[in-house]
């Protein structure tokens, strides 16, 4: 489902990235692991299309995504990737169902397709009583819950994660990695995630440890 090969990253003289090769499966789940400054979230960010690499091919699906650039990157991105980051990056002044419709708006589906699956995702997540709440009246995990429907509402190939875990209690991170399963069991949903969280690093099909710039195992 997705392919990188020999994919490099210069910062001016710094090389980041020292030739990395992944293939990720539909409905695996992948997480990237290592110590800090290893290159991981450069990874990540490259993977998602939010960064381009300086030297190497990435293929979503067949599309080698390091040959799109402008608007055409821009809805390739919205449509095949969903994201999660550590804060949940929801705007305050819209409800949980509008954050999600969100991304769905934007892909031009019609509007009550997007509110109808922006409910059901709610749903499947445990949120069915919290449409119409702004971020602030939920919790921290509620916040992150509304965040992974928001990055699921266009049914994207793949989505990256960069420290999903790291702003919630070690009980709200627990509920998450059950989300995460749930979700690849349910919908076949791939997930690349960039962990510090020993125990969802175990819990992923495979785990890819990253050293000085490259995956070492
Ligand atoms: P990790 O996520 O594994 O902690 P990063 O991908 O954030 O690692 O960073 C890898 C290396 O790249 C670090 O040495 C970092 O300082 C450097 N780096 C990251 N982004 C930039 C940038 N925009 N400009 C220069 N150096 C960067
Ligand atoms: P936590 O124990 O995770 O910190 P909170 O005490 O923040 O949770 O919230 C408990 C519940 O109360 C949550 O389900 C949240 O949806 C609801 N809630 C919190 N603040 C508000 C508010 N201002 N308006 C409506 N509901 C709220």
């Amino acid at each position: 489902m997705l392919t990188a090969r020999n994919v490099t990253k210069n910062y001016s003289n710094l090389q980041v990235l020292k030739g990395v090769d992944i293939s990720v499966s539909k409905g695996e789940i992948v997480a990237i692991v290592g110590s800090s400054g290893a290159g991981k979230s450069t990874l990540l960010h490259i993977l998602g299309t939010l960064d381009s690499p300086t030297n190497g091919e990435i293929f979503i699906n067949n599309v080698q995504t390091s040959g799109l650039t402008g608007t055409r990157l821009a809805d390739f991105r919205n449509r095949h990737i969903g994201f999660i980051f550590q804060f949940h990056h929801l705007l305050p002044e819209f409800t949980a169902l509008e954050n999600v419709c969100i991304p769905g708006y934007i892909a031009g589906t019609r509007k009550s397709a997007v509110k109808e699956r922006a409910a059901f995702l709610l749903d499947t997540l445990g949120l069915k009583d919290r449409l119409e709440h702004r971020p602030k009246e939920l919790s921290g995990g509620e916040q992150q819950r509304v965040a992974v429907a928001r990055a699921l509402i266009n049914n994207p190939d793949v989505i990256m994660a960069d420290e999903p875990t790291g702003n919630l209690d070690s009980h709200n991170a627990r509920e998450l990695h059950q989300l995460f399963l749930q979700l690849r069991d349910q919908f076949e949903q791939t997930f690349i995630i960039v962990t510090h969280n020993e125990e969802l690093a175990t819990l992923s099909d495979r785990q890819l440890v990253m050293k000085d710039g490259k995956i070492v195992s």
